[in-house]
């Protein structure tokens, strides 16, 4: 693959170098059959440092998890070889199915067919509380 021409598909760019892997691994693209490029340490006029990642297939990816991560990446969608949308990715409100409560008497961890809900209630800590039982995550 030429990871500098993609015809469709994802590139996830300004990424806080050293994140790369974490995101790679949250968004389960080491279990999917297409190309993915992930290129680290680039230099970068902005950030000094930075992760690229780059997917040559038009598969949907769970930006959540990228605004989790990684927020202030980027993401740029790619058709026919043209950049056709940008987008900066922001610290989602709400996770679903991203975290996973560690609160073994929580109600999501008794019912499985319970979505794993986070709310963010803390933007500046980054901190998420499980929306069934308030239990905390990061921070
Ligand atoms: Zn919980």
């Amino acid at each position: 693959m030429n990871v500098d021409s993609i015809q469709n598909g994802i590139v996830i760019d300004h990424i806080t170098a050293g994140q790369g892997m974490r995101l790679y691994e949250l968004l389960g693209l080491d279990e999917l059959d297409v190309s993915v490029a992930l290129i680290k340490n680039v230099v970068s006029k902005k950030m000094g440092r930075k992760d690229i990642i780059k997917i040559d297939a038009d598969i949907p990816v769970n930006v959540d998890i990228i605004g989790f991560v990684d927020p202030g990446a980027t993401v740029n969608f790619i058709k026919n070889g043209e950049l056709v949308d940008k987008k900066t990715i922001e610290m989602p409100e709400i996770l679903t199915n991203v975290l996973k409560c560690k609160n073994p008497r929580c109600i999501s961890s008794c019912e499985q067919e319970l979505s794993q809900i986070f709310r963010l209630t803390d933007r500046e800590h980054k901190v998420y509380r499980c929306i069934y039982c308030e239990t905390k995550w990061g921070g």
